[in-house]
């Protein structure tokens, strides 16, 4: 094959993004994957165009809020259609909604959000509320995040670059002359030669940056998201407590009629260290406190062990930004979260030189991945009725 300015490793939010960003600068680039796309964390992602505010919570007012918040504007420009054209993806609310528990470390959390987010909250009155939130005691606000279904966003980006997107495996990699050189096992076996190789393979980057000489140091933070289906109202938003996000509501429509909602915040974090039965009860008896009322007949309750896949940080909490490393002609990304992908994608673009030619596509014969499935379409998952 002949030589490519860049070959990205891993298709999920951070490689789709990466990859558009560099071909619309007329950079050679071809994008790598193993699996599905999107595989891991995207599509397992509430799909939030974060504002700020859980960072903001978190006592962390500074510069991540700022960027998760300049990170919001670009998509709702970009969900409008200027710059990277994602008005074909599916935006499943325009609003989250944001309440609190009754006691007083929930108010000190309200006041919190109001405080630190740029975007202010907006107080919903009783009468407007959604049915689900009838029943709550505090203050309801309405708050400017977006939700976007990530299956949709990887649609988009990837149906763009066809051909330049291929299902395979790297078997090594070995620099030589300034260029990496991979070999790629899988269908159709394949060399190539590339300026500069990026690592955007999120739990994968750990081993495929030790298989390239770059060792990047990586954290897992293991999570347990919630799954309720059953005839449900379409539900988005957060309940705060303190400085904890409680639980981060986020739903999608099953091809039954159902509604799932999808369930993580604070009882993702509790879930890991909980057996699956242990953990069902906790999230049930956490939606019947936080939200009063809650009618679940009909339902049924079902879940998966998803890691956050992160650069290492000293403490192990969650990186304050999205994270770029490049050391002998590789480069490593974690975005962090997916609403960062596209931020990270154009500092990197800006970095890079186009020197190959741009026309370059994979073999006829290399397989475009499909897309991953949404955990609550998997044939695998097991669905228990809530009594
Ligand atoms: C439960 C959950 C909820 C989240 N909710 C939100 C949210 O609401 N808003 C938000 O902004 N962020 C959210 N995030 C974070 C966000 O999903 C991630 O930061 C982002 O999707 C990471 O994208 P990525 O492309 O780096 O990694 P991934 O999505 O994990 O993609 C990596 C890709 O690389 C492929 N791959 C792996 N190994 C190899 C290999 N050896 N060779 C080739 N390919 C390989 C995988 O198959 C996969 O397709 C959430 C994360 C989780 C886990």
């Amino acid at each position: 094959m002949p030589t490519v300015d860049v070959l990205i490793v891993g298709a999920g939010s951070a490689g789709l993004f990466l990859l558009g960003a560099l071909v619309r600068k007329g950079i050679s680039a071809l994008l790598l994957e193993s699996k599905a796309l999107g595989f891991g964390q995207t599509t397992s992602s509430q799909g939030i165009l974060h504002a700020g505010v859980k960072y903001s919570l978190g006592g962390l007012a500074g510069d991540d809020a700022t960027e998760a918040a300049a990170a919001a504007a670009l998509w709702s420009k970009m969900l409008s259609g200027e710059g990277t054209d994602l008005r074909e993806v599916c935006t499943m609310a325009d609003h989250c909604y944001l309440w609190r528990t009754a006691g007083i470390a929930g108010a000190a959390g309200m006041l919190g959000a109001k405080v630190a987010l740029r975007t202010r909250p907006e107080p919903v009155s009783l009468a407007a509320r959604p049915a689900w939130l009838k029943h709550v005691a505090g203050e309801v606000l309405t708050l400017a995040e977006s939700v976007i279904d990530p299956r949709s966003l990887l649609h988009v980006l990837a149906q763009r670059h066809v051909g330049r997107i291929a299902l395979g495996e790297v078997r090594s990699v070995t620099q030589r002359d300034g260029l990496q050189r991979i070999e790629i096992a899988g269908a159709h076996p394949v060399t190539i030669h590339a300026r500069q190789l990026i690592l955007t393979a999120g739990a994968g980057n750990q081993a495929l940056s030790q298989l390239a000489g770059s060792a990047c140091e990586m954290q897992r933070r293991p999570l347990r998201q919630a799954m309720i289906r059953g005839p449900l109202e379409m539900a988005f938003g957060h309940c705060i407590d303190g400085a904890k996000t409680r639980i981060t509501m986020t739903s999608d429509r099953m091809p039954s009629g159902d509604v799932v909602w999808h369930i993580g915040g604070q009882v993702a974090e509790d879930g890991p260290s909980m057996s699956p039965e242990k953990f069902q009860a906790h999230v049930i008896a956490e939606l019947r406190s936080v939200l009063p009322k809650v009618n679940l007949e009909r339902c049924s309750f079902a879940s998966y062990a998803v890691d956050r896949a992160e650069p290492r940080t000293v403490d192990g909490r969650r990186p304050p930004r999205a994270f770029s490393h490049t050391s002998g002609g590789v480069t490593t990304v974690w975005p962090v979260k997916l609403v960062l992908s596209p931020v990270i994608a154009a500092e990197i673009a800006a970095s890079i030189a186009a020197n190959e030619d741009p026309a370059v596509r994979w073999p006829r014969e290399m397989p475009l991945p499909e897309l991953a499935q949404r955990p609550w379409e998997a044939a695998t998952t097991s669905w228990s009725s809530i009594a």
